[in-house]
């Protein structure tokens, strides 16, 4: 039997893939209709305007989504997206993955994901404010330290997450620390929060590189996106002795088989914005970045770039996952079947929900740790969690996203089932 999905169905979208994943999970672990049911529905989800008034004195309504996947083992917890792509059947996706994330790396939440349709780039950092205070105040009755914890995603970084903070604060008449992760230093954040993702992410390609017997030093990256993620992403590549010799970011690509120099290339794009037009380094397209005869490539953007249309073009040994959903479930078909290897995100990126708890543990307990703390924890819960999955993987002879999804969904599981259903 094939633990494959029916190739005749053709998912068209993030839900889709993710449900198609679902389902492959509860069909591998025996699960009934009723069980895929209530694991593939969200808990809670709500959609609110946003009233915004420009700086030039016009109204303008944005739409705004937050969706709680699950409550099994503890409070919901997820980013807030800034997109003019966000749709409600994403904002689903990511908040199902959310779930199995924190499930798989033992966290005590469940999924949640919130979204603005809005493009930040043309917004003023003013309007940008009032945007995130309006759709704060409307989601407000939802969120709190015990209910649901946003922290940033796409388009939103540690000031969002301080104007959130602080809207729900004044709404309460008291500061509350632990309603928001990813926040600044100064305002109850965690030491290595903005750099946790990237790290657990390059913690978790060195351990595939070498599971593939690829040696670190000299072997080459391409890394997709140059945001929060991807930026420390090619950083922690280079620091760590790999030849990163192509990056991209939605305005194009760039590479240099001889590697690119990171730390210039990052101060190139604090004055331009942008990967293109860094020198030396010649100019490449997105479909270049992505079929570069490399060791490894990071994924670190938007959903769904790799998939039945260019997964055969795929020349990458390892696929590490810093986005979340970025290859299609027909795609990882493909991947396999080549023989690549494929980390999941909900292992690949999860340092970041994972310092996210411990932001949450610290302001809970008003209690700081230093750096060095944060960063041996993380470390050893990736590498902890990726010998789980691999394990499980072999055991079970299953590609390692199935086996990390079979793991996650079987703990939220069990912790529904010791709760029982109410009524
Ligand atoms: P970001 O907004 O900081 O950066 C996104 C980057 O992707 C930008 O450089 C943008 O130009 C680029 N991009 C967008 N579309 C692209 C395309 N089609 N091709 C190439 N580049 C493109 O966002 P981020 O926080 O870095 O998030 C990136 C991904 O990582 C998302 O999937 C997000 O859900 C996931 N993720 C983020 C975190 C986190 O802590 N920020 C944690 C886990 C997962």
């Amino acid at each position: 039997m094939s633990l494959h999905p029916d190739p005749v169905c053709i998912p068209a979208g993030p839900l889709d893939d993710a449900r198609v994943q679902l389902r492959e999970a509860t069909t591998i672990l025996g699960y009934d209709d009723g069980l895929y049911e209530l694991l593939a529905t969200p808990r809670r989800e709500v959609t609110v305007s946003i009233p915004l008034r420009r700086d030039n004195g016009t109204v303008e309504v944005l739409l705004g989504h937050r969706v709680q996947h699950n409550f099994s083992r503890g409070p919901a917890k997820g980013g807030l997206r800034y997109s003019p792509n966000v749709t409600l059947d994403e904002v689903r996706a990511l908040a199902m993955w959310m779930t199995w994330k924190c499930a798989l790396l033992d966290v005590p939440y469940g999924g949640a994901k919130g979204g603005v349709r809005i493009d930040p780039r043309d917004y003023s950092v003013a309007e940008l404010e009032r945007v995130t205070r309006r759709y704060t105040s409307e989601i407000s009755p939802l969120i709190g330290p015990q209910h649901d914890i946003p922290a940033p995603d796409i388009g939103t970084d540690e000031q969002t997450m301080a104007w959130l903070m602080d809207t729900y604060s004044v709404q309460r008449g008291h500061t509350v620390l632990g309603v928001s992760t990813g926040k600044p230093v100064s305002l109850g954040g965690s030491l290595g929060r903005g750099t946790a993702t990237s790290r657990g992410v390059v913690h978790i390609a060195l351990a595939a590189l070498t599971s593939r017997s690829v040696g670190i030093e000299g072997a080459t990256a391409a890394v997709q996106g140059f945001g929060k993620v991807g930026r420390y992403v090619a950083r922690f590549l280079a620091d760590a002795g790999i030849r990163v010799i192509a990056v991209s970011d939605q305005y194009g690509a760039v590479g240099s088989e001889a590697g690119l120099n990171i730390p210039s290339l990052e101060e190139h794009v604090e004055h331009t914005g942008s990967v293109v037009g860094f020198h030396p380094g010649e100019q490449l397209t997105h479909d270049e970045l992505l079929q570069a005869r490399v060791d490894l490539l990071v994924p670190a953007a938007v959903e769904g770039v790799i998939n039945a249309d260019n997964a055969h073009r795929i020349r990458a040994a390892v696929i590490v996952e810093g986005a979340n959903g970025p290859t299609t479930p027909e795609a990882d078909r493909v991947l396999d079947d080549a023989g690549r290897l494929v980390v999941p995100d909900i292992l690949a990126n999860a340092g970041g929900v994972l310092v996210s708890y411990f932001e949450w543990v610290q302001a809970n307990q008003s209690y700081w740790w230093g750096a060095a703390e944060v960063e041996t924890r993380l470390a050893h819960r990736m590498r902890n969690a990726w010998e789980q999955v691999v394990a499980h993987a072999a055991k079970l002879d299953l590609p390692l996203r199935t086996a990390a999804t079979c793991l996650a969904v079987e703990r939220v599981a069990h912790a529904h089932r010791a709760r029982g259903l109410y009524p």
